[in-house]
């Protein structure tokens, strides 16, 4: 199970001084070699993906984009470790994640990953501040003391901390999504047609507010149909039956 990467996976230190822009001399956090999910219904085989290969290098901000039933989903799921391959092989941080088991991938993904969701996926009985705590919470051994607060507040929500999903705009719920994606400061942030369900002009917000993170050297994976988000990416990777192209 945990065999190296084939290339790079330097053990450099979190956040270290790697260039912010991400780049070929950053390290690679998550790399998709050769991967295939296919999906049996029946006697038919479904390829959502075919032979797909990736690598994200620290501090990169890349938008992947593809039609409805290209494969997005399912990528995001392997990528985030909310699902596995069925060939190929996938490496977050150098290791080979590919075959372990869900308590593992629960793990990983506490520590490793951030997700922000079209549809926010707020707990509707929790405040600002308690969804942003969740995380922490739930991961165990994370530090707590102060984290969700001073997140939600670098997100210009300090005076919303209190309110429930339902006393807040489109636009501050998915502040909220993005503080809790946040909070265990995670390797990469996945997010999954962040600005679905915003207006355009909240939309764009949301997507300055992504891009801010990437500036202070984030990880940021954005998953679209959306053509208007690749304008702030640095780099595209296109999917279509299931095929990356870049
Ligand atoms: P997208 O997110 O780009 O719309 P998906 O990853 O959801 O695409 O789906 C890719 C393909 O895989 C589609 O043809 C879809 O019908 C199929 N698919 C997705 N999930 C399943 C599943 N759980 N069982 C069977 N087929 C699936
Ligand atoms: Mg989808």
């Amino acid at each position: 199970m945990k065999t190296p990467a084939p290339k790079e996976g330097k053990g450099e230190s979190e956040r270290s001084s790697t260039s912010r822009a991400g780049g070929s001399g950053s390290k690679e956090v998550l790399r998709l070699d050769e991967v295939s999910k296919i999906y049996k219904m029946g006697a038919v085989d479904v390829k959502a993906l075919d032979r797909a290969n990736l690598v994200i290098r620290k501090g990169e901000l890349v938008v992947i984009i593809g039609p409805s039933g290209s494969g997005k989903s399912t990528l995001l799921h392997i990528m985030g470790l909310l699902d596995t391959p069925t060939k190929g092989h996938r490496y977050i941080d150098g290791i080979d994640t590919t075959n372990i088991n869900e308590t593992q991938q629960a793990r990983i993904r506490g520590h490793k990953i951030g997700f922000v969701f079209q549809r926010f996926n707020l707990i509707p009985s929790l405040t600002a501040l308690q969804n942003v705590e969740l995380p922490i919470i739930l991961c165990g051994d994370c530090e707590r003391n102060g984290k969700a607060r001073r997140t939600l507040e670098s997100l210009g929500m300090s005076n919303r901390l209190d309110h429930y999903p339902s006393q807040l705009s489109g636009g501050q719920v998915q502040r909220v999504a993005i503080a809790r994606a946040l909070v265990n400061e995670p390797e990469i942030i996945l997010a999954d047609e962040p600005t679905g369900n915003l207006d355009s002009k909240t939309g764009k917000e949301v997507l300055e507010i992504l891009s801010d993170l990437h500036k202070q050297g984030r990880t940021i994976i954005i998953i679209t149909h959306d053509e208007s988000i690749t304008k702030i990416a640095q780099r595209v990777v296109r999917i279509n039956d299931g095929h990356i192209e870049e």
